[in-house]
């Protein structure tokens, strides 16, 4: 039976018009333009629906809303389609995949993120490449996963970050290895994927107060008390190498053991690029020990971020949320 693929346009870059205060998303502009690209009209594309949101966003204004939004309409329609292309701004990209891999628990079909640096109706775009090839892997390739594709990378979604604001490669997956690679032919990198789901489980998130904080020399940690209070469900630290912070004159585990004593998860993840936050490997990571902290290791902060998001709207009591937070659940992380 021919593929159909079901592609849902919530803005970014890709469908933007120029405007005179720069690129910006505008309704039926994308349609327009997709209409001119000949080539997605070739046998070798599986067919689409086009789905367009009526607020298309720059993705710097996706919040917990859309991204319920967006799996929410991937669920009502999981068994009309063989596969799902998302475009979506890069900005939070790497956030809207990661949340939407542990919203769609059980996943058998690739819901694949994609958008471009340059906008589609530019000539030299980078989003016709970034489209098709989506739409191919969507509908031909057995990807049980949510992904990012771009460049010529396909990536875990909760494995990707934004590592460049103008080249057209984008993005990394600093901890994991690509999961294809589009060159002369498209390869999927099949030892890589995660196991095919058996059935879709949507698990919707709320919003939830998460603060994320990144460490830095001569930091003064009392500044950071205002904002450690009992509504601050979860922190994530972005740390030095394996998770460290300087050991200041105890003010920073004052105020940690004032967020411990709150209830407030707090998670450990490291400002490198590539590599694990263990909290424990070095003495400066004492302060995080102390207030009962959990290493986040090779998450990426963006994997952190909505995996607290996931785990604090189930509901579930402080000690299962820190348990799981190490657990690793949907590939986001190499256990140790
Ligand atoms: N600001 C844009 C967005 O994230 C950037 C892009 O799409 O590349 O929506």
């Amino acid at each position: 039976m021919a593929k159909k693929v079901c592609l849902i346009h919530t803005g970014g870059t890709i469908g933007m018009a120029g405007t005179e205060h720069g690129y910006a998303p505008r309704r039926g502009f994308l349609q327009s333009t997709l209409a001119g690209i000949q080539e997605l009209n070739s046998e070798e594309v599986p067919a689409f629906d086009l789905i367009e949101y009526d607020n298309l966003l720059d993705s710097s204004n996706i919040s917990v809303r859309e991204w319920v939004r967006i799996a929410q309409d991937i669920a009502d329609r999981y068994e009309q389609y063989d596969g799902f292309v998302i475009l979506h701004g890069t900005d939070t990209m790497a956030y809207t995949a990661s949340a939407l891999s542990f919203m769609l628990e059980g996943l058998a079909k690739p819901v694949i993120l994609t958008g471009a640096q340059i906008p589609l109706y530019e000539v030299r775009s980078d989003g016709r490449n970034n489209l098709i090839t989506s739409l191919m892997i969507a509908g031909n390739c057995h990807v049980p996963e949510v992904c990012i594709f771009f460049g010529s990378g396909l990536y875990r979604g909760n494995r990707a970050t934004k590592v460049s604001a103008d080249e057209l490669t984008a993005f990394e997956s600093p901890n994991y290895p690509a999961l294809g690679e589009s060159g002369v032919g498209i390869t999927i990198n099949q030892g890589a994927l995660r196991k095919a789901g058996t059935g879709l489980r949507l698990s919707k998130f709320e919003p939830q107060q998460i603060a994320v904080l990144k460490i830095f020399p001569g930091m003064q940690f009392e500044m950071i008390e205002n904002i450690l209070t009992a509504d601050l469900k979860g922190i994530v630290f972005e740390a030095f190498g394996s998770g460290n912070v300087p050991e200041d004159r105890g003010t920073l585990k004052r105020v940690l053991k004032k967020a411990e004593k709150n209830g407030t998860v707090i998670v450990v993840c490291t400002q490198c690029l590539r590599g694990s936050a263990v909290i424990g490997q070095y003495k400066t990571s004492m302060s995080f020990a102390e207030a009962g902290a959990v290493s986040g290791y090779d998450m990426t902060v963006e994997a952190a971020v909505t995996k607290l998001y996931y785990l604090l709207s189930r509901n579930y009591d402080l000690d299962t949320i820190k348990k799981l937070m190490v657990t690793d659940l949907r590939g986001e992380m190499t256990v140790h």
